[in-house]
């Protein structure tokens, strides 16, 4: 269960109604069942119940299960699509460790707003259920081209192109650079909208000197299925 309150042994975490509801109404807990806590600070605890009620309830840290982890310093940068396919995109990238999720607004992208607030819901429900010891954060959703012209020096950009076949990229022979040639470190993860990159997108993506274009197959995916394919490369090529 994540948490806010600080961990550590002996103290006490008091719940939110939800929390309570959660333990001791859909998974049946009572006084004395264990319960894993973490707060994306002080590691993993294991929590004992000490107080259950319908509207809240008392849990006490006895020792702690996992030091805490650092997040590798990946984030993914992804136009939002249809609602359920947004929440997968995020559930997913949480699960597979991203540290930030940043919904970015790109030329051909449909949404003008996100639910940053039920995202990040969506991230913490599957830090909990991963087994992890901290939270991605959900980023407001951005335009894309200002988060290019303030792109960090030291972080790569996997920029996923669906038209990487047609273009010619980079060296003088135009043969695209390699991943396996690219440096360790601060990374993010780029996925287009339903409709692609715009040309200019893609001109501006190719010229960007932390962009590395990648083909995630000979076949078009879908946006949800390209993140997740996506990070499964990243964490292959570039992860610990
Ligand atoms: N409308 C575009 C088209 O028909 O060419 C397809 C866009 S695709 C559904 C959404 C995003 O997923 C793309 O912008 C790209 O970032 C990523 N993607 C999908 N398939 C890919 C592939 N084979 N290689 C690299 N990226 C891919």
């Amino acid at each position: 269960l994540c948490v806010e309150h600080p961990l550590g042994e002996g103290q006490t975490v008091p719940l939110e109604r939800d929390q309570a509801h959660y333990l001791f109404g859909v998974m049946r807990l009572t006084e004395g069942a264990a319960v894993a806590l973490f707060n994306g600070r002080d590691g993993e605890w294991q929590a004992e119940v000490t107080s259950a009620g319908k509207r809240g309830g008392v849990l006490t840290c006895r020792s702690q299960s996992k030091p805490q982890g650092a997040p590798p310093d990946l984030w993914l940068l992804f136009a939002p699509i249809k609602k359920a396919r947004t929440d997968f995109i995020v559930e997913k990238a949480a699960e597979m460790g991203a540290a930030r999720i940043c919904p970015v607004q790109t030329d051909f992208t449909n949404a003008e707003r996100i639910r940053r607030d039920r995202l990040q819901a969506h991230a913490v429900e599957a830090a909990e259920q991963c087994g992890g010891t901290y939270v991605a954060e959900v980023d407001d959703l951005a335009r894309l081209d200002r988060l290019l012209s303030d792109w960090p020096e030291d972080r790569q950009l996997m920029f996923c192109d669906e038209a990487f076949a047609e273009a010619s990229y980079g060296t003088p022979d135009g043969a695209p650079r390699k991943l396996s040639d690219a440096p360790k470190g601060p990374w993010a993860v780029l996925i287009g909208p339903e409709g692609g990159f715009s040309p200019a997108e893609r001109k501006r993506l190719h010229n960007h000197p932390n962009a590395w274009p990648v083909q995630l197959g000979p076949r078009i995916l879908r946006a949800d299925t390209a993140a997740v394919a996506a990070l499964a490369l990243w964490q292959a090529t570039l992860g610990d």
